[in-house]
């Protein structure tokens, strides 16, 4: 079997690595390259039972990735870094022939709007390189896209409407931390909400619309519509949608924090100046708050991530619930990591499993929903991720008009 190259050492690259590194027989050798070589090297010493060459990289020069990748000569890159490094990344892996996947859409550094446009636009190069590239295959994205798909093939004839829901209803013990990179979650939760209905892009104002969503194992807990990216692929993949939305919980303290950065100018993206020095205050505030990553040992408590569905099946109307519910305290006993980087760190390394042995091989840059869901789905339990399908589930969402 081949070397993979894993690419960032954060809260989600560490999950991956840690599930990779028990499949010697899949990954005889995994390169961990990232920015902060120490991060890289912490890895290799974890999991000592596994092959692991660190490397430092900066991942924004595509000469010094080519040289990178030319060196080991992966078979795939699993790029964990930052959805900024997509499009470096994706343009080394065409140069050298490489196997690709992520797990977050480019967006532009100085324009906070994930779109799929710029790596969708690498089809046809990929596609006569021979090379396959997987978007976006973490949770939500990711799984989310898989249990779209897989209630496409065995539950509905056509689905109408669909909700994906996700909570985390865990406590850290901290005033306030993002349970990933939190320039990208400020990024993603303070932009204009967006959900696709008779094929438009709606836009509403940020978090202006609540609803009440009841979590299995959870209970019923306010969630807000924000703007995700698997919605843009979904809506074009699933042309029988009439609407796509995507809710997410908020605490009121996290919500009382937030208006507070917000106000404060704290989220800004753009640079000041201050006494001389260009400061991003948004970089500057994820200096001061947590690393997602620190936080897993304390964390206790729910997630719960799923795809509530409506549509016809045999003529008739019916609706489809499916769902991942796992606890902070079970992704630190696996993996040592709380349970949102690990619902993100699992799926990409079951996606590279089915990579390098040929069953998602197809040149081309795909989204999930456009692979055989069954192989992830099937290999999802014994990863750490169990997931259910409940049919004809209590609605929560009960505006849709028949
Ligand atoms: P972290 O900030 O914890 O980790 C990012 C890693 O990338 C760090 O190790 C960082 O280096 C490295 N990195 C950043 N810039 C560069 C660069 N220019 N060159 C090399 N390495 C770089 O983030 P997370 O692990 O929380 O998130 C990783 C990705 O996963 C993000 O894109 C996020 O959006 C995505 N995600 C996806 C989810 C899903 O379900 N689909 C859910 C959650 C996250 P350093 O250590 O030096 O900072």
């Amino acid at each position: 079997m081949p070397k993979v190259m894993v690419i960032g050492a954060g809260a989600v690259a560490q999950v991956t690595v840690c599930k990779l590194a028990r499949r010697p027989d899949l990954f005889p050798e995994i390169v961990v390259a990232s920015r902060t070589l120490a991060k890289c090297q912490a890895l290799a010493e974890r999991y000592p039972q596994a092959r692991i060459i660190p490397e430092g990289v900066n991942a924004d020069n595509v000469p010094e990735l080519i040289a990178l990748i030319q060196k080991h000569k992966p078979a795939l890159v699993l790029n964990l870094a930052l959805p900024y490094q997509d499009l470096p990344i994706m343009d080394a892996c065409l140069e050298t022939g490489t196997d690709y996947l992520d797990t977050a859409s480019y967006e532009p550094p100085d324009l906070p709007l994930y779109e799929y446009k710029y790596q969708w636009a690498y089809q046809d190069r990929y596609t006569q390189a021979g090379i396959t590239a997987v978007l976006g295959i973490g949770f939500d994205p990711g799984v989310t896209n898989a249990f779209v798909a897989y209630a496409a093939n065995h539950f509905f004839d056509e689905i109408h409407y669909l909700d994906i829901v996700d909570c985390n209803a865990g406590n850290h013990g901290r005033p306030f931390a993002t349970n990933f990179n939190l320039e990208i979650n400020l990024r993603e939760i303070t932009q204009t909400g967006r959900y696709y209905e008779n094929g438009q892009l709606i836009e509403v104002p940020p978090l202006s619309i609540a609803q009440d969503v009841r979590f299995p194992d959870i209970g019923i807990r306010k969630a807000y519509l924000i703007f995700h990216e698997e919605l843009e692929s979904l809506a074009k993949h699933f042309p029988t949608l009439r609407r796509a939305r995507f809710w997410m919980t908020f605490s009121e303290q996290y919500l009382m924090h937030l208006r507070a950065f917000v106000n404060a100018g704290l989220t800004r993206i753009d640079p000041i100046d201050y006494e001389g020095c260009k400061v991003v205050p948004i970089k500057f505030l994820q200096k001061l708050l947590p690393d997602p990553a620190s936080l897993a040992p304390d964390y206790k408590g729910w997630v719960s991530i799923g795809v509530q569905l409506r549509g016809l099946y045999q003529g008739q109307p019916r609706t489809a619930y499916l769902y991942t519910n796992i606890r902070h305290e079970w992704a630190y006993q696996d993996c040592g990591s709380q349970a949102v980087a690990y619902t993100a760190g699992v799926p990409p390394a079951i996606a590279a499993e089915l990579i390098v042995t040929g069953v998602w091989k197809k040149p081309g840059v795909w989204n999930v929903e456009q692979l055989p869901p069954e192989p992830l789905l099937e290999k999802l339990p014994a990863a750490g991720l169990p997931w259910k399908a409940v049919i004809d589930y209590p609605p929560d969402f009960i505006d849709v008009p028949e």
